[in-house]
């Protein structure tokens, strides 16, 4: 695996493949690799001809400085294991090289609706900060395809909403994103870098997220989607979580079931709670054509 620090120095590699209509791959990241990461890479293996990652922790869309100072690194770990995994380019910058004046004074990005609802309402300015890195990435890269998680649903949302608005721009190339299956534990707790900060104690308790999940699936399959984000809520409250969201929304458009008057095709059940100081996120989707009674 060849590791690059630079968007020159990558741009010059990629430029090679991309002249001989090479396929890229890209998973961007901020490293703690686990497997959920690493099925990204073996998705984009079979898709690909080059594969190329990127580790950044991205200050950008940190809106809590608690959570950037204690985000987890374990970069010789990480690139054993892109190693092993078969991913081709490692991209690896510092904060400089992907912000050499500072990320305050960047452009906004026109999210919508997208960023005033969950994710985007109890973390303000998280997405344009992810909108800021992935757009930059996107330069460096020119990926054919971007390789993307479920665990981060709404992310995945305003990253495709990023790769339209890019198409406005007649240097960008057009980007295909592929959405993979969020990897979890045994016992159903979504794998995530910010599980590494959990203690013994704390690791029992954390599958709770999925089973609020799915507490909430069940019911909506027997038609009570009326309940189910309360009960979801009330189940995680009483584990000792504190919750930030809760609640069930159309998969395409994230409007909140609530404020439907139909059900939609789609739903996507979406939590995100602490457990402590730790916060943690977790969704799945339900297709209700096949399964509400
Ligand atoms: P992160 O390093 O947390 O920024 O995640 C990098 C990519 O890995 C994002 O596209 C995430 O959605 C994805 N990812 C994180 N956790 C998982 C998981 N448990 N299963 C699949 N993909 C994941």
């Amino acid at each position: 695996m060849i590791i690059l620090k630079t968007t020159i120095a990558l741009r010059a590699y990629l430029e090679e493949q991309q002249q001989l209509s090479l396929k890229i791959g890209f998973i961007p990241t901020m490293g703690a690799l686990h497997d959920g990461h690493l099925s990204l890479i073996e998705a984009a293996k079979a898709g690909s001809d080059v594969v190329v990652s990127s580790i950044f922790i991205n200050p950008a869309q940190f809106n809590n400085t608690v959570d950037f100072e204690k985000y987890p690194v374990t970069i010789e770990n990480d690139i054993a294991l892109l190693e092993t995994a078969g991913c081709d380019v490692l991209f690896l910058p510092q904060v400089k090289e992907m912000y050499p004046n500072d990320y305050d004074d960047q452009r906004r990005y026109d999210l919508g609706f997208l960023e005033t609802v969950l994710e985007g309402k109890f973390r303000p300015g998280h997405f344009q900060g992810v909108c800021m890195i992935v757009d930059k990435l996107l330069d460096a890269v020119r990926p054919s395809s971007l390789f993307l998680g479920q665990k981060d649903y709404q992310q995945c949302m305003v990253i495709q909403r990023l790769v339209e608005l890019r198409r406005n721009d007649p240097c960008s190339r057009d980007t295909k994103i592929v959405v993979c299956p969020t990897l979890r534990e045994p016992d159903g707790l979504a794998m995530s870098s910010r599980n590494m900060r959990l203690n013994e104690a704390q690791r029992k308790k954390a599958n709770a997220i999925f089973q609020s999940l799915l507490i909430a699936d069940e019911l909506v399959k027997k038609g009570s989607i009326r309940i189910a984000a309360i009960n979801g809520y009330r189940f995680l409250e009483e584990k000792g979580f504190k919750v930030d969201y809760f609640d069930l929304a159309d998969g395409t458009s994230l409007r909140s079931v609530s404020d439907l008057e139909s059900i939609p095709e789609r739903v996507a059940i979406l939590v995100a709670a602490f457990l402590d100081d730790i916060r943690l996120i977790d969704n799945i989707v339900i297709d209700t054509r096949q399964s509400v009674n």
